[in-house]
């Protein structure tokens, strides 16, 4: 026997595994519309032009490879969090938020975690929509979390369950955390309206519950940087003291770099510090410090102008595209014929499809036409193309019908 005899397999990433069998698919038609990642129009991973050139400069420049301090380049925190709560933030211009480079969304939700499970002072119980993306519950009871859940999608609609929300919400007990998708939710492509939101917000602080901001999607919801951030400012602005996961995987194709940030808003520059100082703490023995490459490319892309309007235009141009296929792939199933309401597909929006496609219809849609996504009926509009669009919605008709 050895140690690990007892050892028993573990199941398979559920995305990850639909990726593996659709490689092994020999057929030419096969379509993967699982990964959650950007692709252009010819089914290619897209590497952002203003990346390259990023990437240029730093090869340029000869720089060395020192450890970063434990909460990463100060200077890409700095210009991340002002991405996120605007240039002429208050909180920034007094000092009192504590941020840290994180290692993308993931590790940025992670070290927030960490932190509400050493210093939060109410309910630990983090409340989170249902669905959600699928890594927040693993992230919040790996931290030793609890993990509860408010309505949020609403099947019968496609759309926001903005009732059951409120009520759901009303019913969590003070104190408590709740984590929210500031645009752009994973899996549904359902957000609710700026009207909809200031209610939230005002019944979050009624309740004095804990918003924990999940931001992965800036600029590729609406395609504006600014619209897409109006539901964490609006948080700020109404004197909650949020905290902040953001990742640059999506909105500047850097998946691999790893590259992201967590903050926590204060009441004042000398309790950021002190939360800062916990922070550290709490990442020192879990990583040390975060990787370079990722964070020097942001920072070189959002502290020069030229980059960044590149960068701007770029994620104007992915968002765009993907409007697009949303369109045409509604046409595409009215055209087939489909009786099916389908205005879900272009009222959702970023990355993702909430279908309403049942296990059912997405097996066959696997079977029969090499077509690969999640269980849930979620597409990622991203792997929908031009040239595969007509395709896919043939095959959603032919299972719908
Ligand atoms: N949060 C949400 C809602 C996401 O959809 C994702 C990625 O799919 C992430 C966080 C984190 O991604 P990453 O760790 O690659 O930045």
């Amino acid at each position: 026997s050895s140690f690990w005899s007892h050892v028993e397999m573990g199941p398979p990433d559920a995305i990850l595994g639909i990726t593996e069998a659709y490689k092994k698919d020999p057929d030419s038609r096969k379509v993967n519309l699982g990964a959650g990642a950007y692709r252009d129009d010819n089914g290619k991973p897209y590497v952002l032009n203003c990346v390259r050139q990023a990437d240029q400069r730093l090869i340029d420049k000869q720089l060395d490879k020192e450890y970063l301090p434990i909460s990463g380049t100060a200077e890409f925190c700095e210009r991340s969090i002002k991405l996120a709560l605007g240039d002429d933030s208050q909180v920034i211009a007094n000092g009192s938020n504590a941020t840290v480079q994180g290692i993308s969304g993931t590790g940025s939700l992670r070290i927030g975690a960490a932190f509400l499970n050493s210093f939060f002072p109410g309910n630990k119980v983090v409340y989170l929509p249902i669905p959600s993306w699928g890594n927040h519950t693993p992230i919040f009871k790996h931290a030793r979390l609890d993990v509860k859940s408010y309505r949020f999608y609403d099947p019968n609609t496609c759309g926001f369950d903005f009732k059951g929300a409120m009520e759901d919400i009303s019913k969590i007990p003070e104190g408590s955390i709740i984590l929210l998708h500031a645009c752009a939710h994973n899996p549904t492509g359902v957000d609710p309206n700026p009207q909809q939101w200031a209610e939230m917000s005002a019944l979050i602080k009624k309740k004095n519950l804990f918003p924990f901001l999940d931001m992965a999607y800036q600029g590729f919801a609406s395609g504006d940087i600014n619209k897409d951030a109006a539901a964490v400012r609006m948080f700020v602005n109404d004197g909650h003291e949020i905290a902040l996961a953001q990742s640059f995987a999506k909105n500047m194709g850097l998946y691999g770099e790893r590259a992201g940030a967590f903050t926590v808003v204060t009441k004042s520059k000398e309790e950021a510090a002190k939360v800062l100082s916990q922070i550290k703490i709490l990442i020192r023995p879990m990583y040390s410090n975060p990787p370079l490459h990722g964070a020097r490319i942001v920072n070189e892309i959002l502290g020069d102008k030229e980059l960044r309007m590149e960068w701007l235009k770029e994620v104007k141009g992915m968002a765009d595209r993907i409007i697009s296929v949303r369109t045409k792939l509604r046409e595409n199933l009215k055209k087939e014929g489909s009786s099916r309401n389908w205005q879900h597909i272009t009222d959702q929006i970023g990355m993702f499809c909430f279908t309403g496609m049942t296990p059912q219809h997405v097996e066959r849609l696997t079977k029969d036409f090499h077509i690969y996504l999640t269980k849930d009926g979620r597409i990622s509009m991203a792997g929908v193309t031009s040239k595969n669009v007509e395709y896919l919605a043939h095959a959603m008709h032919q299972v719908t019908k």
